[in-house]
């Protein structure tokens, strides 16, 4: 038998290999959940990795990646957008206000909006760049003092302003406390959503991406499962 003269020639290529066993078990939730893998948007989250790391996956065909900081997003991704024009930038990470206007020209999506001092200096930086970024607000579901996001009972009010201040929010993202069962977070994070008529659902990390998209992920952020260990 010859091989197939298909794009699945370096199908041994360990980036292509891990963006494969994630797709699969992307598709595997899906089947279970009745949903189409096209509705889910893999974010491969990129932080403390070097280039050299992140070309393979662009390589094999990925555009979307996830940045936890400004600072190193401003010295890794310019050089790779200009080679590759169609990338999609992602902040997953804590932003300060005072770099919301270096994080509007830097991103496509802000996952991280979740208090109003933040909300005002992201209207004020869309304003002034032109670029009006579709927002996850932030929820800290379990009350962890250590964790961005902002209560529960804060989502009203932030969202209200978010409105005023012509800040789109698309969905609702969380963290979940780490060793505990992921599902009853990932589900109340669904049922705020839908209660608030809000799409977009970003949950689920490289240890339980299978269980979030089985409740209704829309955008679920995998670093270690894409690149291996962090140092
Ligand atoms: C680092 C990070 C991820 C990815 O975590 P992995 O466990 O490596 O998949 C996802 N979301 C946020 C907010 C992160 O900071």
């Amino acid at each position: 038998m010859t091989a197939p003269a298909t794009p699945t020639a370096n199908v041994t290529d360990p980036a292509r290999v891990r963006l494969e066993t994630i797709s699969s078990g992307i598709a595997r939730a899906c089947a279970d959940a009745r949903r189409s893998p096209a509705d889910i948007t893999l974010i491969a989250v990129s932080k403390t990795q070097a280039a050299d790391s992140i070309m393979p996956l662009i390589e094999a065909g990925h555009r979307v990646f996830g940045e936890n900081r400004v600072q190193e997003t401003a010295s890794k991704w310019p050089p790779l957008r200009e080679l590759v024009p169609d990338l999609e930038l992602h902040l997953v990470g804590q932003l300060q206000s005072n770099k919301a206007e270096e994080a509007v020209r830097l991103f496509d999506v802000i996952h991280s909006l979740d208090r109003p001092s933040l909300l005002h200096a992201l209207a004020r930086a869309m304003d002034k760049v032109g670029r009006h970024l579709p927002c996850f607000i932030q929820v800290n579901l379990a009350g962890e003092e250590q964790k961005g996001g902002c209560a529960p009972a804060e989502l009203p009010a932030l969202l209200d302003a978010a409105r005023l201040a012509n800040v789109p929010v698309i969905g609702l993202m969380t963290v979940p406390p780490v060793d505990r069962e992921p599902a009853p977070w990932f589900a109340l994070l669904a049922k705020i959503a839908d209660d608030h008529g809000l799409a977009g659902l970003s949950m689920g990390m490289s240890d339980d991406y299978p269980t979030a998209v089985r409740i209704g992920a829309t955008h679920i952020r995998v670093g270690t499962a894409l690149f291996g260990q962090r140092n």
